[in-house]
């Protein structure tokens, strides 16, 4: 059986305390998050019926700050999936060092399945029924999986309509009309790409003799893959849940990207009809690519021990959350495979999220070079300090960073003290 997402996050979580001597009292902090919350959501349908849905917000730990993290839409999304990525949240901001804490959001349903009116009644109740445990000071939710811009602007316009005033800083990923950041729609993936760069740097490779294969062309595959072209790697292979398109020669991004998002929701890539490609339409493939860097970028448990020994790529950068199992995690570093983590890789989304909220608090908005200058910044210097941290301590890129950010959870929980 597939290890559970959240088993695996818990699992990562003890081996990192276990080694760092964590006191056993904060470490059952770590592992527990401070508050999970499930909520209905009614809706009334297009066909005039009653509908419910299942909503989630779980705040994992706030000893840095106030949490922050995406709400997901998806038909598997359930609470252990929520509390995971709300644990890996917490974490990932501390390596960042922004100054929050982690959370997390989703309800189960298929956005497929639903019309954009439909998805604006479910986001506007969800808003509501989570709207007292939220705020710009103790939880600002943003997108994740199956929900953008919009979504966040119409989650915004709900709370503003309880305040009684519009609240800029109540979510982050909005429209840039509704206050959004410039820049951040395209943060993640620019993460991904830095990162990917930064590794070649070190490892002495040349980005214009690497191949790339990228897994999921959402938010963060989509952009990832169009920056990491950029920089010169051949992207040969690309991903979404209607299968694989190859190119040896690489894809052609410009047009897949004007394919994919001309419309009002993206296309699939069995509709691209672009020259020079194959398409694949067992899409699961991209993993055992021969290829020099796998990007994973769509969710999470792609790659368990039923496949890990077919992984071919050397180096993974994990633009999804939790794309490889702890279990499967130890295959890799068996096969000396360099693997950038999740809370290092795709961290270019919360620290832009973190300049979006600053800029709603002061109603003071940065020009795009600025964000960018600001994001690269941070996301060289959590490298370094992870890099650093590995090559000292003989560890994982994953393991530095679990005990990068664990240490900072730590140190914060014993600074502020138990409270009463
Ligand atoms: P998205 O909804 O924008 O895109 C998801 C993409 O994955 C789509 O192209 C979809 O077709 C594809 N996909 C879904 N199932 C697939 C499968 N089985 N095989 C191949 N492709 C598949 O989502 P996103 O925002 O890009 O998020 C992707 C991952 O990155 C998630 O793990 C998310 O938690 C993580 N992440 C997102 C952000 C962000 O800012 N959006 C930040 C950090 C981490």
């Amino acid at each position: 059986m597939v290890q559970s997402f959240y088993a695996s996050v818990l699992e990562q979580i003890d081996s990192t305390v276990e080694r760092l001597c964590i006191d056993p009292g904060i470490a059952k902090i770590i592992k527990t998050p401070e508050r999970e919350l499930t909520v209905q959501i009614p809706i009334v349908n297009d066909g005039g019926e009653i509908e419910v849905y299942t909503g989630y917000r779980v705040q994992h730990n706030s000893a840095r700050g106030p949490c922050k993290g995406g709400v997901r839409y998806h038909p598997q999304t359930d609470l252990d999936e929520v509390k995971a990525l709300a644990t890996l949240m917490s974490l990932k901001c501390a390596v960042a060092n922004v100054p929050f804490g982690g959370a997390k959001g989703g309800i189960t349903c298929d956005p497929d399945e639903l019309s954009r009116c439909e998805i604006q009644k479910i986001t506007k109740r969800y808003a509501t029924m989570i709207n007292p445990f939220i705020g710009p000071k103790k939880d600002i939710p943003a997108p994740d999986v199956n929900t953008n811009a919009e979504t966040m602007g119409w989650f915004m316009d709900a709370v503003s309509m309880y305040a009684g005033h519009t609240m800029l800083d109540i979510v982050t990923g909005k429209p840039l009309e509704l206050g959004g950041s410039l820049g951040r729609r395209e943060a993640t993936g620019r993460g991904v790409m830095l990162n990917t760069m930064e590794l070649l740097k070190r490892l002495d490779r040349d980005p214009n003799k690497t191949t790339v294969a990228v897994q999921g062309f959402g938010n963060v595959g989509s952009v990832a893959a169009q920056l990491i072209a950029e920089q010169g790697s051949r992207v040969v292979a690309v991903s979404d849940m209607s299968g694989m398109l190859y190119d040896p020669d690489g894809v052609d991004m410009s047009a897949l990207v004007k394919f994919v998002y001309s419309g009002p929701r993206p296309r699939l890539f069995k509709d691209f009809d672009g020259p020079g490609h194959t398409f694949e339409k067992e899409g699961t493939k991209i993993l055992y690519e021969d290829v020099d860097i796998l990007v994973p970028a769509a969710l999470e448990n792609q790659i368990t021990m039923d496949n890990a020994d077919r992984v071919k790529a050397g180096i993974i950068v994990e633009g999804a959350n939790g794309p490889i199992t702890k279990k499967a995690d130890s295959v890799m570093i068996e096969k000396g495979v360099h693997v950038i983590p999740d809370i290092l890789a795709n961290s270019g989304g919360v620290v832009a999220s973190y300049f979006e909220w600053v800029q709603g608090i002061q109603s003071f908005f940065w020009d795009e070079d600025e964000v960018n200058r600001h994001l690269k910044r941070i996301m060289l210097k959590s490298f370094k300090e992870v890099w650093e941290m590995a090559e000292m301590e003989k560890i994982t890129l994953r393991d530095a960073a679990f005990t990068l950010g664990i240490s900072k959870i730590s140190n914060a929980l014993e600074l502020r003290g138990i409270f009463p």
